[in-house]
């Protein structure tokens, strides 16, 4: 009941112009039908490459936005700016979180901002390798679940979907096993049920995230309750991007 999602994260890759010739590339290809894909190009790429996606199923997504409507706040994009051209925005990605002093506060921020303006958010949450090697990952998927969803409630919550990236497994090239990305999805699933309510939990599609590759997809979204996948790295190389987008179908 959940249509699988898979996601392409360019990070800071690309120019426009090679955004515009990967999206054509991938869009060009043969996509499988049941399966969700969002792309999502830097921000000065992604006008471009929603124009490059018009009439094909496939839908552009930005990697950040800024929970403001419009402000004093140089080089940052609004989610009002978004709407019309992209459908999709990254939230909370753990480069932001460590890189650019993210706060759970400021991802629920973010979060309110995308939902009101009628964006699909992908709220990204995962532990630490010392967090993982001291017992902590569930506690730590399950408050930053909840914080993410403070005062939201499950109507308001409905597009949303959530990543489980283990910033361990994020551009090392080590994933989580199978199971240790079915049994994280499970938490995050129980945290959200006890955030929102047990049916939205059950409806909201979970996907892992954290060097998935051609390779390794297929046992990966075959678990149980893995909904699809957050891809970086191989998500910049065409053929990469559409093999892990198949893997998506049971
Ligand atoms: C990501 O950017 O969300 C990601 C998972 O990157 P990679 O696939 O390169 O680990």
């Amino acid at each position: 009941m959940r249509r699988p999602l898979v996601a392409g994260n360019w990070k800071m890759h690309t120019t426009p112009q090679s955004a515009v010739e990967l999206a054509r590339a991938i869009v060009r290809a043969e996509l499988p039908a049941d399966v969700e894909i969002v792309l999502c190009p830097p921000a000065i790429a992604v006008t471009d490459v929603a124009r490059a996606v018009v009439g094909t199923p496939v839908r552009v997504g930005a990697q950040n936005m800024h929970w403001a409507d419009a402000g004093a706040y140089t080089g940052e994009i609004s989610a009002p700016m978004l709407v019309g051209v992209a459908e999709v925005v990254i939230v909370g990605h753990s480069e932001r979180r460590a890189d650019f002093g993210e706060t759970d506060a400021i991802v629920n921020r973010k979060l309110r901002a995308a939902l009101a303006a009628g964006l699909t958010p992908i709220v990204c949450v995962g532990e630490t390798e010392a967090i993982r090697d001291a017992g902590g990952a569930r506690e730590t998927i399950t408050s930053q679940v909840r914080s993410a969803l403070a005062g939201i409630d499950s109507a308001a919550a409905e597009p949303l979907v959530l990543a489980y990236e283990p910033v361990w497994a994020i551009g090392t090239g080590r994933t989580a096993t199978p199971k240790q990305a079915a049994e994280a999805i499970g938490w995050a699933r129980e945290a959200l049920s006890q955030a929102l309510d047990a049916a939205t939990a059950q409806r909201t599609r979970i996907l892992y995230g954290g060097s998935v590759s051609p390779g390794n997809a297929r046992e990966l979204l075959a678990q149980d309750g893995v909904d699809g996948a957050l891809v970086g790295g191989a998500s910049l190389e065409a053929a990469d991007f559409i093999a892990i987008a198949w893997s998506a179908i049971a």
